[in-house]
């Protein structure tokens, strides 16, 4: 295949529906049959990227390798696919707008007003086409975020419209709806699917396959009369019921051949079915695993998606140990020394999670102290191995003020420390230390054992960093600092080799785990814990 073809998904009726997911998995199926594919997401609101976000806005905020702070929906689109996304598979109105008033600024248009039809829906044009013109992609899927009908969108989807039209057989849409059971009428209703394809068409976009999110098992004749309402073909007329597991949509789309309806229409050649061997292996062992491994996940936000890739890093860890991951949310703010150990009573293991700011912390570090002393085997990433690190030093080394610059500027032990690149900072967005770096490791480390080489790779999202100027402290008190950055010399990972699977890491393994190539640190932290258990 030469030419790069465009897949659109939109969403309607409601928001929430999983048009990452579908996005992903068509992914996931147009690249078993062997095509080289890309995944992207641009979200309409204004915010240059998701960075500056509260994680109960929009969920975590995931990291490409590159350094760009996006939406979660990236993080999906790399589990399911092994791709690697970067920051230009990622795209806001704000940062559109912003190129385009850039522009204006420079001179490029000198003379012409500056409309939202045409510069705006030129710059999403050109955008939504660059992986595509400057790597060689079989198919670039677009995911829009929002729903039809929304006022931020329209400039997205006048610009789809436009590319359909300029593209013919070479763009596609694929459009999201729901279908509600009403109970009391015991009835599936269509209607709200029709209505949403109706605004997508007077917006001028015919959708090509449709995928209507059920909670119930929808018959032919629904499938037929969508069909005749919306001007789709039937097999193009797709159901995304509810499943045990997101995993398990891809196969059930495949069952449904909405691949093949995707290939038919854009004019390529349909081949054998792949039989999408590990993918099913993954789910047969999801299927099988009934023990069950306890983690606790210290933090502060009650929300399943703020901690995203964590969950599903440790939930695909443990099917791998063929073990069922029960996860419970242990909310920091509510840690206190007289009730942590009912509190992580009945772990196997637990997680310090990342963060911001000071709420919670000092739960945080109770719990530490109360897994450090009771051997439980512990993960903290970013600011939970800043956490692991401040614990140390006050209940170890003795400095009871030990804290992070972040959470006391003035403290005399200021044991995580604001880098000196850093100091001078003003702007919030986008100026951490993002994305990935080198990291060595020191070859008699449990670290090293679990990786199996060095340097590896990882990618961060922090303002601060371990102070070396204890380095020789903690290494003399039993924390070694045994991974580091070889340019910087800055600490990476810590561990007290003393203790059965205590670990922290600067950066966050969670972006890099993927369904088929799952993390060694948490496949290894799963497995620790199920030992510990056993005991
Ligand atoms: N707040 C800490 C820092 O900026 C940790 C950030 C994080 O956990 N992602 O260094």
């Amino acid at each position: 295949m030469t030419e790069t073809k465009y897949i659109f998904v939109t969403g309607g009726v409601v928001s929430s529906l999983g048009k990452g997911i579908i996005s992903s998995s068509i992914g996931k199926l147009l690249q078993a049959r062997g095509y080289n594919i890309t995944i992207q997401k641009f979200d309409p609101y204004i915010n240059i990227d998701p960075g500056t976000l509260n994680p109960y806005e929009h969920g975590e905020c995931y990291v490409t390798v590159d350094g760009m702070e996006t939406d979660l929906d990236l993080g999906h689109y790399e589990r399911f696919t092994g791709i690697q996304t970067t920051r230009a598979n990622s795209l806001t109105t704000g940062r559109i707008y912003k190129a385009v008033i850039d522009k204006e600024r420079r001179g490029d248009y000198l003379g012409k007003t500056i409309q939202v039809i045409p510069h705006i829906t030129d710059e999403i044009k050109r955008r939504v086409q660059l992986l595509g013109n400057k790597n060689h992609y079989d198919f670039v899927i677009t995911e829009i975020g929002g729903t039809v009908g929304d006022i931020e969108s329209t400039p997205f989807l006048e610009a789809i419209r436009q590319l359909k039209w300029e593209l013919g057989k070479k763009a596609l849409c694929v459009h999201l709806t729901y279908v509600p059971y009403l109970k009391a009428a015991q009835e599936l209703k269509t209607k709200p699917t029709q209505h949403s394809v109706k605004e997508l068409q007077s917006i001028g976009i015919q959708p090509d396959i449709l995928v209507l999110r059920t909670e119930k098992h929808l018959n032919d004749n629904i499938r037929r009369k969508v069909a005749a309402f919306c001007n789709v073909d039937i097999d193009c007329v797709v159901q995304s019921e509810d499943l045990p597991s997101i995993y398990d949509v891809p196969v059930a789309m495949q069952t449904q051949g909405m691949d093949t309806a995707i290939l038919r229409k854009m004019g390529e050649p349909i081949g054998d079915t792949p039989p999408l061997g590990p993918w099913r292996t993954f789910l047969d062992k999801l299927k099988k695993a009934k023990s069950e491994v306890h983690i606790g996940l210290v933090g502060k936000y009650d929300l399943q998606d703020a901690y995203k890739s964590i969950r599903e890093s440790l939930s695909q860890a443990a099917t791998y140990n063929d073990h069922k991951a029960v996860l419970t949310y242990i909310n920091s703010e509510k840690l206190t020394k007289e009730n942590i150990a009912e509190q992580l009573s009945g772990q196997d293991g637990i997680v310090i999670c990342p963060g911001f700011g000071d709420r919670g912390i000092e739960g945080k570090i109770t719990a530490i102290q109360y897994a450090r002393e009771n051997d439980i085997p512990t993960f903290g990433i970013c600011l939970g191995m800043q956490m692991m690190v401040i614990e140390f030093a006050r209940n170890v080394l003795g400095y009871s003020d030990a804290n992070s610059r972040e959470m006391n500027e003035k403290t005399e032990h200021n044991v995580i420390d604001i880098m000196e690149e850093q100091k001078n900072i003003t702007n919030m967005g986008g100026t951490m230390r993002l994305g990935a770096y080198d990291c060595v490791l020191e070859k008699d480390s449990l670290s090293y054992s679990i990786y199996g080489e060095t340097p590896i790779k990882e990618r961060h999202r922090h303002r601060y960093e371990f102070n070396n100027m204890y380095e020789k402290e903690y290494e003399k008190n039993g924390m070694k600092c045994v991974g580091k950055n070889p340019e910087s010399g800055l600490v990476e990972i810590v561990e007290i080799p003393a203790l059965k699977w205590f670990i922290g890491t600067q950066f966050h393994p969670e972006y890099q785990s993927t369904v088929l190539n799952p993390h060694p640190l948490f496949l290894n932290f799963i497995k620790t814990a199920i030992e510990n258990k056993k005991k």
